[in-house]
């Protein structure tokens, strides 16, 4: 059995490309020439270099000694919050804009909902000099007012999308449409491994750079390119795509996948979907998702913005679905605690989306000689004002 996609774009049952037939040539085109482009020799050196120079990879893999020392085990960091922007996300903005002037495309469209994914896509706009319209909902553009600067400063449109709970699904629609609207000219950036094939798979592959360093930098450092544990969480599922890929049929490697509970599993008010969702289609693609009875998307919840979706990836529901990855769920409060310990054990501030991972290590046992990568998604400034609210510091 083959944790990676198909020829056809499924994970197992999930995946697909469940599109408007509006959407059809634009996802086609990028379908028939994603493999292509992406392993040219000048893509790779292109995409190598920017990784190198200016995203700053590769990223440490560091030994945290004193959280190892506290649980009895032995866990290294992998330090994607020391990446450009301070997180994941720009490994793959990289990738999909330089796959977008290939396709010579001259305007990118994104969606955002707490601006994460809008703020590494403008970033790569500007540093091609290409023209970005960023989507975003109006509620969300009241509550991530620091991004949406950010945005502006770097040359982006933010347009606020008005209809229905003025949020990420409504924003989400608006640059459907856009994109529907502008086939020839427009490439779409979406951020994580979700939406119609080929996206989660490229996804994935412009985030595997995370896992093909953990190899060699932890055969240098224990002598093994394996870990026993590889961790990380789950939003719509980028970051753990990425640390996890290289692993992925290595089946004495363990995955675990850290979901948002939000303020427990059985509230109603929760992000952990793959313990509450069911088999359904959204943003393109046949995953488990968080649904009514009827069919209707419920709303998510967690603290952390970017674990606030109601779906994940088709990868990770064939992981959850096969046994392949154990899944766990971290409430706010436990992930709140996990990045203040973080925070005062090793001197490194989590984005609370990782302190979800951290936050597994109070929850479940691992032995002394355990070899345990956390992902270390990202870092915590833009999170300040909520430790700030939450600890009354
Ligand atoms: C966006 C984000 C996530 C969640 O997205 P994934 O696609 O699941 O990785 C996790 N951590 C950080 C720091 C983020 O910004």
């Amino acid at each position: 059995m083959s944790y990676h996609v198909n020829e056809q774009g499924y994970y197992g049952d999930f995946g697909g490309a469940y599109i408007p037939e509006m959407l059809y040539p634009n996802v086609e085109e990028l379908r028939q020439n994603y493999l292509s482009i992406t392993s040219e020799e000048s893509f790779r050196k292109e995409f190598d270099d920017l990784l190198r120079d200016y995203v700053g990879r590769p990223t440490p893999l560091y030994y945290a000694n004193q959280l190892s020392e506290k649980y009895n085990t032995r866990i290294y960091l992998k330090r994607e919050d020391l990446c450009h922007t301070g997180a994941h996300k720009v490994n793959n903005t990289i990738g999909q804009i330089l796959l977008a002037k290939r396709l010579g495309k001259n305007r990118i469209i994104a969606e955002t909902g707490a601006g994460q994914h809008g703020v590494a896509t403008a970033t790569v706009c500007a540093l091609m000099g290409i023209e970005c319209v960023v989507y975003m909902g109006e509620v969300d553009i009241e509550r991530q007012a620091p991004n949406v600067a950010r945005m502006k400063m770097l040359g982006a449109t933010v347009v606020p999308a008005t209809s229905g709970s003025k949020t990420l699904k409504d924003a989400t629609n608006e640059a459907i449409r856009d994109w529907i609207n502008n086939p020839t000219n427009t490439h779409y950036i979406i951020g994580s491994v979700v939406g119609p094939h080929p996206y989660p798979d490229m996804v994935a592959r412009f985030q595997s750079v995370i896992s093909r360093e953990i190899k060699w930098q932890l055969k240098q450092k224990e002598g093994r390119e394996q870990p026993d544990y590889i961790v990380a969480c789950v939003g719509g599922g980028s970051n753990a795509a990425g640390a996890y890929y290289h692993f992925l049929d290595q089946s004495e490697v363990n995955i675990i996948a850290v979901e948002a509970a939000g303020k427990g599993i059985d509230t109603g008010e929760s992000a952990a979907t793959s313990v509450l969702g069911k088999t359904g289609i959204i943003h393109g693609s046949k995953t488990l998702l968080m649904q009514t009875p009827d069919g209707q998307i419920t709303e998510p919840y967690s603290i952390s913005a970017g674990l606030d979706y109601p779906g994940v990836g088709p990868m990770h529901a064939q992981l959850y679905a096969s046994g392949r990855a154990e899944f766990m769920s971290i409430t706010d409060r436990q992930a709140m605690e996990a990045g203040l310990e973080l925070s005062k054990l090793e001197g490194i501030i989590p984005a609370i989306e990782t302190s979800h991972a951290l936050a597994i290590f109070k929850q479940r046992s691992f032995t002394p000689s355990d070899l345990i990568v956390v992902n270390l998604s990202g870092r915590g400034d833009k999170d300040l004002n909520t430790y700030i609210k939450y600890f009354d510091l």
